[in-house]
């Protein structure tokens, strides 16, 4: 069997690469290595556990840090792994700071680096995943991307067309393996907030509180927010606090937290992935940014960009609820399997030509 290495950066990867794992260790000598970018137990642990994927050969142990920290330690300590087990190729997933971390190590040996996730684009030049994201493309030996316009981003980009695959979207298969039991009478709304556009400038993260409050007072249902470390930090560096009606809870499991995105009238959020599930689930979302790469589910209708003006947010939120989501079809079917099949396709005679 061939030696890979299928890297994990931080919670949202092991979800999606759940199923794609149980797969690749069918055909692959497949090493696992996380970058302990999320360290503690209920951003970590509980994810491998709860989807059944097994523990990681490596843990790189990398924490928190600024971005130069993050990457630089990343390289190193990944740059001695890719020497000690020199794998057939490596894959990597997303735009965090571990997977670019592991893009640069992985391409600067020269072994073959593939991305899935590759091709998205919120043409915001000021998000550090769009510069991440951006990078790996380009460092990748094959792009796999989740849909065609994903795909034409990338040939618009000066990629060459035959190192870009479509493959479907990954979370579809992960969201249907799980049963959930969430179940709660009392209408609620769900909260996740945590970007760095969101969470890093005073000025943002409070019209996002004041907004949530308003909501309250209209509505009267309850708010569920849930508060990661970061949000909770800067809410105290900023000395900002919940509104009325608005319930903080601490990061939940996947099995919990899908259950919840379920149940709730609607979900308001800054996560990539929380918009997919949402949209999978026929579950009212509104992105609560000024710009997202997922423009697929605002022009299918399923989901609402809000800016970050107050009364767009209220505006959004109320038509959020007042219309019915059809659940999205046109993320693909068999992901992991195409994905299996396009790797093995290609390992056997791999894209180890210098030409791009
Ligand atoms: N999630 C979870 N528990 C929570 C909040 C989110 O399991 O309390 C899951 C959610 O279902 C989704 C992923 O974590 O699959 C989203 O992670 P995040 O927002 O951190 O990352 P992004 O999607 O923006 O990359």
């Amino acid at each position: 069997m061939k030696k890979i290495i299928t890297c994990i950066g931080i919670r949202p990867d092991i979800i999606r690469l759940s199923q794609i794992i149980k797969k690749l260790d069918k055909y692959f000598e497949n090493i696992l290595v996380d970058s302990g970018q999320h360290y503690d137990y209920n951003l970590n642990k509980i994810f491998y556990d709860q989807l059944g994927v097994r523990i990681p050969e490596y843990n790189l142990d990398i924490k928190s840090g600024t971005h130069a920290t993050q990457v630089a330690r990343l390289m190193i300590e990944f740059e001695k792994v890719l020497l000690h087990l020199n794998p057939e190729f490596v894959i990597v997933l997303g735009d965090n700071n571990s997977s670019l971390g592991f893009a640069i190590a992985t391409s600067k040996l020269n072994i073959p680096l593939v991305h899935i996730e590759a091709g998205m684009r919120s043409k915001n030049w000021f998000m550090p995943e769009e510069k991440n994201r951006k990078i790996i493309d380009h460092l990748a030996d094959m792009n796999l991307c989740y849909l065609p316009e994903h795909k034409e981003n990338l040939i618009r980009e000066g990629l060459n067309p035959r190192r870009c695959w479509v493959i479907g979207n990954p979370i579809l298969e992960v969201v249907n393996a799980v049963e959930t039991t969430f179940k709660q009478d009392k209408p609620f709304y769900l909260v996740t907030c945590h970007r760095a556009e969101n969470t890093e400038m005073k000025e943002n993260l409070e019209t996002i509180l004041i907004f949530l409050g308003e909501l309250y007072e209209r509505k009267n249902v309850e708010i569920k927010f849930i508060l990661m470390p970061k949000t909770k930090n800067m809410m105290e560096k900023y000395g900002l606090k919940f509104p009325k009606g608005i319930n903080p809870i601490p990061p939940q499991g996947f099995i919990e937290f899908l259950g919840m995105e379920k149940e709730a009238q609607l979900v308001l959020t800054d996560s990539g992935t929380v918009v997919e599930e949402c949209a999978i689930l026929g579950t009212s979302c509104m992105t609560i940014r000024e710009s997202t790469e997922r423009i697929d589910l605002i022009e299918l209708g399923v989901n609402v960009l809000t800016g970050m003006d107050n009364n767009q947010m209220l505006d959004s939120a109320e038509l959020a609820l007042s219309r019915k989501v059809e659940p999205v079809s046109h993320y693909g079917k068999n992901i992991s399997n195409k994905i299996c099949n396009i790797l093995i396709g290609n390992s056997l005679n791999f894209y180890k030509n210098y030409e791009r």
